[in-house]
């Protein structure tokens, strides 16, 4: 009997483990890459594999992710990591979270990549550099049979194949689907991601009457100095402002608009929808020394978040006293008297303990604008991946409009929609955790 023909389009997180895990189950896979190498925004990544890890702690972290996915996700999460120790991943865990299981890559992101590319085509895989899949075949009973390619500027070629495996990685590169799913700021947004995640299995899809999950007006991603600061792609992580939950934001007009203590990932989505995507982060000099300033450790360089944001170019300013900094960031186009009188209201209420009670609550990270220096940065939001994308079951296999299995056809890593929404738990365990049940199945 000859083996099922898989044809796996991108090669990132998701579509690595995908196409080694067909591949071990016997089936004649062809791995597709639209860049010039594989890895993807795995390539870009910490490499930190994390997971929460128990459903209820999913539930608190992720409250309005799918339920049943969400509990495929935490239950696979750990035979997963299993399955990648056993293929030679060096796997350090890391300890102390009580509610995520935390491992990094070791040496890095770029030694997983080689090691599964290596076992991918010694087990004779064949992977395609520079050639991105553009949209699929299917017979008379709907049934997916091939998939059309394009290598560099050549001509489009037909590869006929038993099923095909989407792991494109999100639309977050696709200006078009950008505007229609976050709105007016969307352009103004920044690609924290790899450049070609443009949407192209969601798009291929489409012409399959596949289902959009939920989540589709939602994205994981960080806030990142405001242009003209313009972020090295190969360095997010070090300008990434994590620590704006234990700081203050304000729009343009100078007031604040959400409870920062939700945390960086939920910032970005709330400043993306506020006036030209901007937002300005103040903190004091007791936050700047204890978050700002990062030491080396989990995949990512030691950085001075704040003043390396300054030197490539971001609105960035200190002042010794509260008025001197309202004053100065006039300049950025905020009222100075409206900006001091934010600042003056939220410093009252956390000193009082009535954070919680503000028109935009505080309800933890409580940390007063005390201590001077004061420090503002602008930042805008940059989209890691689209959290919304193709409707999933439980063996990855893609669901059409009504819900029904398109035959042979499947999606994993950020091609699969509503796992996560609006929160984020992880990117890189849903590749690995939909990447092998797609091969999985698939292969069967
Ligand atoms: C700076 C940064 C830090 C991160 N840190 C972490 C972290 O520490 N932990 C974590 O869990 N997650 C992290 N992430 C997120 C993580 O990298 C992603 O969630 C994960 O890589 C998504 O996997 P994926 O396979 O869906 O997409 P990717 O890994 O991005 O792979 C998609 C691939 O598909 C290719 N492609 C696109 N279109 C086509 C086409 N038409 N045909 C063929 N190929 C195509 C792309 O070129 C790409 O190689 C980080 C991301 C970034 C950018």
């Amino acid at each position: 009997m000859q083996p099922t023909k898989i044809v796996v389009a991108g090669a990132g997180m998701a579509g690595l483990v995908a196409a080694v895990q067909a591949q071990e189950r016997g089936a004649d896979v062809v791995l597709l890459e639209k860049g010039p190498q594989p890895g993807g925004s795995l390539a870009l990544s910490g490499g930190t594999l994390w997971c929460p890890r128990t459903v209820e702690d999913l539930r608190r972290l992720v409250p309005r992710g799918h339920g049943e996915l969400g509990r495929i996700l935490v239950e696979d999460f750990p035979a997963g990591v299993q399955w990648l120790r056993d293929r030679g991943t060096n796997l350090a865990l890391l300890e102390g979270l009580p509610d995520r299981k935390v491992y990094i890559m070791e040496p890095g992101p770029g030694a997983f990549i080689g090691q599964m590319v290596e076992r991918f085509q010694s087990g004779g895989g064949t992977l395609l550099v520079d050639t991105a899949a553009t949209a699929l075949l299917s017979n008379d009973a709907g049934q997916v049979s091939g998939i059309s390619v394009r290598t560099g500027d050549g001509p489009l070629q037909n590869i006929a194949c038993d099923r095909v495996i989407l792991a494109t990685g999100g639309f977050q590169a696709n200006p078009e689907m950008m505007a229609r799913y976050f709105g007016r700021w969307s352009d103004r947004l920044i690609l924290r991601s790899n450049p070609h995640s443009t949407g192209d299995g969601w798009q291929m899809a489409q012409l399959l009457h596949a289902g959009p999950s939920q989540a589709m007006g939602s994205f994981y991603g960080h806030l990142l100095p405001a242009p003209p600061a313009q972020v090295p792609t190969h360095d997010f992580i070090a300008y990434t402002q994590y620590h704006s939950a234990q700081g203050v934001l304000v729009n343009s007009q100078g007031e604040r608009f959400t409870d920062e203590s939700l945390g960086d990932e939920t910032n970005a989505q709330v400043v993306a929808r506020q006036p030209q995507a901007l937002a300005f982060l103040i903190f004091d000099d007791f936050v700047y020394r204890t978050f700002a300033v990062r030491a080396e450790g989990g995949g990512a360089r030691a950085s001075d978040t704040f003043f390396e944001s300054k030197e490539l170019g971001a609105p960035a300013g200190t002042a010794p006293n509260l008025e001197e900094l309202a004053e100065a960031m006039q300049m950025w186009g905020l009222h100075a008297p409206t900006l001091l009188a934010t600042l003056r209201s939220y410093n009252q209420a956390v000193a009082q303990g009535s954070g919680a009670r503000l028109a935009a609550p505080r309800r933890q990270n409580a940390n007063p604008v005390l201590t001077p220096p004061f420090y503002a940065l602008g930042v805008t939001p940059g989209v890691t991946f689209t959290l919304g994308g193709l409707s999933i079951n439980h063996n990855a296999q893609v669901l059409d409009r009504s819900g029904h299995a398109i035959p042979g056809l499947y999606a994993a890593g950020a091609d699969a929609g509503g796992i996560h929404n609006e929160q984020y738990a992880g990117g890189l365990c849903l590749g690995l955790v939909f990447g092998r049940r797609a091969g999985q199945h698939a292969a069967a």
